[in-house]
């Protein structure tokens, strides 16, 4: 059988050495100069590319369509892709969280692996080379036709074209096209994973500021939507990213701007009574001292004016003085900071995109389509996300697994 994969990335080199090592002749199509380009920015360069966790301690962290990926789990889990790697010839260590690293912190170490096995394995590898359709003949799919109009027939055709974010590495949206034309729908893609702006202009004052051991909470119509866990975030100069932003973001990315609003628990270990307690208690402790100084006591020293403006309580006033209202104010914003939450960054700076192949259209267990046979869609180009952590790449792999179960 010939196979035709569109895309080089994670879950394409991923699927043609599985489908050549059951001795198919594959051929994989890639537009960039070199394939992988986005593994290599992974991770911060050190490629993330799993999270050592499996069932549902695993699938709680995928955001969209847990049920449609649970079969793909199962087939291939972190655990497979950890032997796989290794018998590759990567070894891998463990870090905080779960997430699985290259011993060597190279992600180029995990590409440079799978280009080995595709060589060793005779994939036929077509760099610089551009999809620009997909033939079908009797809902089946025939063949691709490239950019320069020459035509490739194939048995079987394997999309793996990634999202719509860092599209400098050749993430373009292509495969969307490429599923519109052969009848498939698609969820709008939005942005996941995405750092987010604020329109509280003096929260700029506080770029570089790194939160630990705060949380973050996603409000609508009064409703809490989402809540993180208790970990690490960031200001920036034009609103939040870091972990807890990042996370959230995906949860609220199809919710208008307008009708969200983020905020941030300075003191998550608390409850508003036992908050309330704790500001009395250093009030007393503190005396005659100035309110600056009791901000001093419960938050990092950036966000002393910026509590007192919003609260509208002089710095200087004595905190023997402050009223029960007012002690009330503060704990609620300790609480509550709302981040004045505008939009998300940019798709193209988006970690990840959210949306893509509806998974109506495709089958769990192959990823095959429903509509045209022998045509397949594997890794972000389908509308599946998850929580950073390695588990967006595991989805790759585990859909590439899934895919090459089918041949
Ligand atoms: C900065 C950053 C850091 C990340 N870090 C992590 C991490 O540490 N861990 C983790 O799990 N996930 C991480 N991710 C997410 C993860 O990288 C992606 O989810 C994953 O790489 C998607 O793999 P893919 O093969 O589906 O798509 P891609 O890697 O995007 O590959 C798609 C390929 O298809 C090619 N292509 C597209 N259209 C055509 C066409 N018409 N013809 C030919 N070729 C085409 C593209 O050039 C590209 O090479 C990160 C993402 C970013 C942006």
């Amino acid at each position: 059988m010939k196979v035709v994969i569109i895309g080089g990335g994670a879950a394409g080199c991923f699927a043609s050495i599985l489908i050549a090592s059951k001795g198919h002749r594959v051929v994989l199509i890639e537009k960039n100069e070199k394939l992988g380009k986005k593994i290599y920015i992974t991770g911060k360069g050190r490629c993330n590319l799993t999270n050592a966790v499996v069932g549902n301690d695993f699938l709680k962290n995928v955001v969209t369509n847990q049920k449609f990926i649970m079969s793909s789990l199962v087939r291939f889990n972190s655990n497979d892709t950890m032997e796989y790697f290794k018998e590759l010839g990567v070894p891998l260590k463990i870090e905080r969280g779960n997430r699985v690293f290259p011993e060597s912190d190279k992600a180029s170490d995990i590409t440079r692996a799978m280009e080995r096995r595709m060589k060793t394995l005779g994939v036929e590898v077509m760099l610089e080379t551009k999809v620009k359709e997909i033939k079908t003949l009797n809902n089946a799919v025939s063949g691709v036709v490239l950019s320069d109009g020459k035509e490739l027939m194939a048995d079987a055709v394997i999309v793996a074209t990634g999202g719509k974010s860092y599209s400098s590495t050749g993430s373009t949206g292509d495969g969307y096209d490429f599923a519109k034309a052969t009848g498939h729908r698609i969820v709008e893609p939005v942005a996941a994973l995405s750092a987010m702006l604020s329109s509280d202009k003096a929260l700029a004052a506080l770029s570089g500021l790194s939160l630990k051991n705060v949380r973050l909470k996603a409000i609508e119509k009064n409703k809490v939507v989402y809540e993180t866990e208790v970990g690490e975030m960031l200001f920036t100069h034009e609103g939040i990213s870091g972990p807890l932003a990042l996370t959230i973001s995906s949860h609220i990315n199809r919710i208008l701007p307008q009708n969200v609003k983020i905020c941030i628990d300075f003191k998550p270990g608390l409850d508003d009574f036992a908050l309330f307690q704790r500001i009395n208690r250093d009030i007393v402790s503190l005396k005659s001292k100035q309110f600056s100084s009791l901000l001093e006591l419960l938050l990092p020293s950036s966000l002393i004016n910026i509590f007192a403006a919003r609260l509208k309580i002089n710095k200087t006033k004595k905190v023997s003085q402050l009223s029960a209202d007012e002690r009330k104010a503060l704990c609620t914003m300790l609480k509550n900071f709302d981040v004045c939450y505008s939009q998300l960054d940019d798709i193209d700076k988006a970690i990840v995109t959210s949306g893509g192949v509806n998974v109506k259209d495709i089958k769990p267990k192959s990823m095959e389509s429903k509509i045209i046979s022998k045509l397949y869609f594997i890794g972000e180009v389908i509308d599946v996300d998850a929580h950073t952590g390695g588990f967006n790449l595991q989805l790759a792999f585990s859909t590439a697994a899934s895919c090459a179960s089918d041949f």
